[in-house]
């Protein structure tokens, strides 16, 4: 599985915690080297960059703010020349911030879709060209199944992923004839800090409307991911994943 990620370069955002830091772990395992990058979490990003450099593979943390154009291209500029190239991307990073639609006020709104929806056209805008001057590249959105089910306070996420799939097949259509594969994973419920928020109680009511009754793991998306960048997953572009222990059957 791992021979067409080994020795290539992966940028990942939102690395430093959650499902990111099991993308860049996993990624890592499979011999690529991985530019990350944190928002605010220094710590968490260095003590990663730490574990990940055991696997003999570059790994390097970057303070980005992926709302922030000029940001974003500075850092795949830096990435390239330190790393002498940019082969895979994976769009992961991303907020939530739950509100009726009542309560919801414009910088709710708007945080929401700068951060999941602005985050992946800035990192993929900075990343394309170099992908189709080099007619290679692998791009994965990390969306959710609030963008195919919709969630009740999720108004701005669910229009940010819904937007996420959106982009991914109509870049996929754009660029699959330089050799660019587009796909996207709509996770459903995975334990990370994202779900901090629920109490113990209301995860046990997730779980009963899940058909696999269990909440998802980074694991399984990094897994999912894994099997994208494969040679297993080489006719695949335009895809919406569902990893969701089947929360979504469509
Ligand atoms: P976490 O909250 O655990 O991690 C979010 C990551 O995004 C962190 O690395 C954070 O950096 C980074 N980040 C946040 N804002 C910015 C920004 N403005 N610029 C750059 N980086 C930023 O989230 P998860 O791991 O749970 O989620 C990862 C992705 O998976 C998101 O896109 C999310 O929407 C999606 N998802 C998650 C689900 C879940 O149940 N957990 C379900 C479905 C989808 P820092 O550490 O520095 O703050």
């Amino acid at each position: 599985m791992s021979d067409l990620i080994k020795d290539k370069v992966a940028i990942v955002t939102g690395g430093s915690r959650g499902i990111g830091r099991a993308i860049v772990l996993k990624l890592a395992g499979l011999g690529c080297h991985v530019a990350f990058n944190y928002h605010e979490q220094k710590q968490a990003a260095d003590a990663l960059v730490q574990e990940v450099t055991k696997n003999n593979v570059r790994c390097k943390a970057s303070k980005v703010d992926v709302r922030d154009l000029s940001q974003v291209k500075a850092w795949t500029e830096d990435v390239k020349s330190d790393f002498g190239g940019i082969d895979i991307l994976i769009n992961n990073a991303g907020i939530v911030n739950d509100k009726a639609l009542m309560m919801m006020t414009s910088d709710d709104w708007q945080k929401v879709i700068d951060t999941n929806l602005g985050g992946t056209f800035n990192v993929t805008k900075a990343c394309i060209v170099t992908f189709m001057k080099q007619k290679k590249g692998d791009i994965i959105n990390i969306s959710s199944v609030s963008g195919i089910m919709g969630l009740p306070g999720q108004t701005n996420y669910s229009a940010a992923k819904g937007g996420i799939n959106a982009f991914t097949k109509s870049l996929a259509k754009e660029v699959a004839s330089y050799g660019i594969r587009v796909n996207a994973i709509a996770p459903g419920f995975i334990e990370t800090e994202m779900l901090a928020k629920f109490s113990d109680e209301q995860k046990e009511q997730m779980k009963q409307n899940i058909p696999l009754q269990r909440l998802g793991t980074p694991d399984d998306v990094a897994n999912t991911v894994a099997f994208l960048l494969s040679r297993d997953a080489t006719y695949m572009t335009g895809q919406v994943i569902n990893v969701d222990g089947g929360l979504v059957m469509r």
